[in-house]
């Protein structure tokens, strides 16, 4: 049953990488938190890890692009953990390809997972957040939005992002609720792995040719995304709406 003094939060792709690293941040910062990810199977660790340092932690498989399963994870949340009132839209693919090459399927499969995805989470988990006239929802955005080669898909999305979370937070800061993107430049995830795998070089070397263009000289961590999101989460960003924080180790990576 629902602990009514807990805030709750839902993490999308919170398996792994960043979802997992905010996952657990959330978890620390004292939020109930439901890991939602394709296959709840895979969600055991985030959750497990929450667990082990005294958090409360609830594994959902959904597919955030499809309307059936984001409703029904958002009640079962509802149900299980409490009203979501936090909602961190995180969840990611790449289908990366130069756009001669680019098939209608990576253009469709990366639209559905960002965009249509923090569309049907957002409008799921807004009605919680209204009702009670608080809420805070954070986008994951990236660098790619200011345009990268072989992601005409990808930047569009996450470019996109912007403008859904700048929309949100005109429409729902009456009701307490703010909104905010965050745009990562390069962390070392699975994804940044996968990046690195499709270009043919190693991790390794890959990250140090992206480390080579950071201001900061180091590669990003999944930790430095969730204390940004732990930050737009807390009571004292109350007044930050509608804004994109490039958490990149300088201005663009
Ligand atoms: P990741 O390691 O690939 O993790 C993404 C997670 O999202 C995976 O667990 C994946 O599940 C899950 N997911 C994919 N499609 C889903 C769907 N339809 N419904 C529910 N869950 C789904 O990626 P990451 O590097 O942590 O990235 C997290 C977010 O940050 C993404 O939005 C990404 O675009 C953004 N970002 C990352 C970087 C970076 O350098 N890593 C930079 C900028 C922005 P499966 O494993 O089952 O596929």
């Amino acid at each position: 049953m629902p602990e009514s003094n807990t805030r709750v939060a839902i993490v999308t792709g919170a398996a792994r990488g960043i979802g997992a690293a905010t996952a657990k941040r959330l978890a620390s910062d004292g939020l109930a938190v439901a890991v939602v990810d394709l296959d709840e199977k895979q969600c055991a660790d985030t959750v497990s890890a929450i667990e082990a340092e005294g958090g409360r932690a609830l594994a959902v498989g959904a597919d955030v692009s499809d309307s059936a399963q984001v409703d029904a994870a958002v009640e079962r949340v509802a149900a299980e953990l409490g009203a979501p009132l936090v909602l961190v839209n995180n969840a990611g693919v790449l289908r990366d390809n130069l756009l001669f090459k680019m098939t209608d399927d990576d253009w469709d499969t990366v639209m559905d997972v960002h965009l249509r995805g923090s569309f049907l989470m957002s409008r799921a988990a807004q009605k919680y957040m209204t009702e009670a006239g608080w809420g805070r929802i954070v986008n994951l955005s990236s660098t790619s939005a200011l345009g990268n080669r072989g992601q005409a898909n990808y930047s569009t999305a996450k470019a996109g992002l912007q403008g859904f979370t700048k929309t949100l937070a005109i429409e729902l800061g009456k009701f307490g609720v703010t909104a905010n993107a965050i745009a990562p430049g390069f962390i070392a995830t699975d994804m940044t792995k996968a990046t690195a795998d499709r270009v043919g070089v190693s991790f390794e070397d890959f990250t140090k040719a992206a480390v080579a263009q950071i201001p900061v000289a180091r590669a990003g961590a999944p930790e430095d995304i969730a204390n940004a999101v732990s930050f737009f989460v807390g009571e004292q960003a109350g007044f930050v709406s509608g804004q994109v924080l490039y958490v990149a180790g300088g201005p663009r990576a």
